[in-house]
């Protein structure tokens, strides 16, 4: 589904992908792990177009979509889900949830993905006509994965769903990754919370100052003492 290849991103001199190589295929959960500063989030947002590469390939659905513009990568059906919530603040938990959908002309389904979004959710059910810039940090992470669950995306890039969230929040956020998985779409999920992810996700990367070191199936990672050491506290 999506094949990177080679992937160089710069900001000015800095160069925060040095030739990143990653697959993913349709169907599957996989994650990146990293420490800060690793480029976890600048790859994100070099695939949904936020950044333009300096140099390799980006093959998403079978065609070339490096340095093409976020409108048409989003119409194309990647949602990105960016790190520290941004919802919009003044306007209702509701009309957040519908903006999801604004491509979308099936209005009946719509209609039903909101109900489902509710259900999965029924904290922002509670809050729906509530101004989004009022929720806390965890409502507006739920509504940040809300609106990209509305609009139904073949690949969702999620980045670092948990952070800062109470535990309990974290596993419902964790639960419904695997559900939307389940249902059809495909995830990229970036997470400092190695454990977590490791636990649903088929596959993951490792990646350190802009390269991947270490790659493979969730299990082989969990395996890894070199991961073990690095990410998951040596357990
Ligand atoms: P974290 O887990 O801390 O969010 P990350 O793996 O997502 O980290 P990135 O945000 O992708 O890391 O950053 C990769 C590198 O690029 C870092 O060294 C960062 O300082 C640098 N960087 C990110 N954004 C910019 C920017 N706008 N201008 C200059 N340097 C940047």
């Amino acid at each position: 589904m999506l094949h990177i290849k080679d992937l160089n991103v710069y900001y000015g001199n800095i160069q925060a992908l040095k030739g990143v190589t990653l697959d993913i295929e349709e169907g599957e959960i996989v994650t990146l792990i990293g420490a800060n500063g690793a480029g976890k989030s600048t790859l994100l947002k070099t695939l949904s177009g936020l950044i333009k590469p300096k140099k390799g390939s980006i093959e998403y659905l079978g065609k070339s979509i490096a340095g093409k513009p976020a409108q048409s990568i989003v119409k194309a059906g990647m949602s990105h889900v960016p790190e520290g919530r941004r919802v919009f603040s003044n306007m209702t938990v509701e009309e957040n949830l519908e903006l999801g959908a604004f491509l979308r002309k099936d209005k009946q389904e719509i209609q039903k993905n909101l109900q489902k979004v509710y259900e999965i959710f029924p904290r922002l059910f509670e809050r729906k006509k509530q101004l989004a810039g009022t929720l806390s940090g965890g409502e507006q992470q739920m509504l940040a994965m809300g609106r990209a669950i509305m609009a139904k995306p073949k690949l969702l890039l999620l980045d670092e769903p948990s952070m800062g969230l109470a535990p309990i929040i974290v596993r419902t956020i964790f639960q419904v990754i695997q559900e939307i998985n389940e249902e059809g779409t495909t995830v990229l999920l970036v997470e400092q919370n190695a454990h977590m992810a490791l636990s649903i996700a088929h596959r993951g990367y490792v990646i350190e100052t802009g390269k991947v070191v270490l790659s493979g199936s969730a299990q082989e990672l969990q395996e890894s003492d070199e991961l073990k050491q690095a990410y998951l506290g040596g357990h």
